[in-house]
């Protein structure tokens, strides 16, 4: 099942993405964790702005996790998952803008990223049953300011501005992706392809992520975890690229579906 948020008249909407367009999920879930995919009944067709799909209590994201970003960014394999956050004041839907201040964010940069959406509770689960964890999947943008990540010396600020964790359009259930790590995936940047890969270059794949985080915190329904980015981001590029106001991003997953975000970064 496809379920999205929907903000419409009559306030949101938890909904299914069907050939029908978007209908109303019966009984009235707060929310879209709430839906049980196996017994949903659908009620009428109903029409919205598309919001970001889950409103995440933590994000959880990874960094160097795909083998070809590491070659492209000459660094070397992680021997555990390296672990930092966004804060999740920085989501934003599909169709929103990527927005910044140019004359005080610099080098932005594109990531995209499998999303997991945490569905129960989670502490110490051995990387076999982990899976077990999973409500679903979107597709997310790590959004980057490179010059505030790499100045820091740990990267909240430059990952965690306003608008900077587009996510999006639906979340898939965990019943229509039984193997995460055969999806391609990649960005387009104003129609140009530049990120194409495959998640079966994770270091660490979904399992041993949830698996890993779950030894240090407990993950709680609605939590992400953001996988890591494959190679194609403009930092590592020659000469180096980044976001310009006017840019159009598209992040796409093979089985999940693409988030459009303009970005929006006039010159005062
Ligand atoms: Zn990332």
């Amino acid at each position: 099942m496809r379920i999205v948020r929907l903000q419409t008249s009559d306030g949101v909407v938890t909904a299914a993405q069907t050939s029908h367009g978007f209908q109303r999920i019966l009984g009235d879930p707060a929310s879209p964790l709430a839906v049980d995919p196996a017994a949903a009944e659908l009620g009428d067709v109903v029409e919205g702005e598309v919001l970001a799909p889950v409103v995440p209590g933590k994000i959880v994201a990874i960094g160097l996790n795909y083998l070809d970003h590491i070659r492209e960014a000459s660094m070397d394999v992680p021997q555990s998952p390296l672990i930092f956050t966004k804060f999740p004041s920085s989501v934003i839907g599909t169709g929103s803008a990527i927005r910044f201040d140019p004359s005080e964010i610099r080098r932005v940069d594109w990531e995209v990223e499998l999303a997991v959406v945490i569905g129960r509770s989670t502490r110490s689960v051995p990387a076999a049953a982990a899976l077990e964890s999973v409500f679903g999947y979107t597709v997310a943008n790590d959004v980057s300011a490179r010059e505030a990540q790499f100045a820091d010396g740990q990267w909240v600020r430059g990952k965690s501005l306003d608008t900077f964790c587009p996510l999006g359009p639906a979340i898939v259930t965990a019943d229509e992706i039984p193997d995460p790590q055969r999806l391609a995936l990649g960005t387009r940047v104003n129609g140009e392809s530049v990120q194409e890969s495959s998640t079966k270059e994770m270091v660490f794949g979904v399992a041993d992520l949830i698996s890993y985080c779950s030894r240090f915190f407990t993950l709680e329904p609605g939590d992400l975890i953001l996988t890591g980015t494959p190679w194609g981001c403009g930092e590592f590029m020659t000469p180096q690229r980044s976001l310009r106001d006017g840019d159009v991003v598209e992040t796409w997953i093979e089985g999940i579906g693409e988030i459009v975000n303009p970005v929006l970064a006039p010159a005062a």
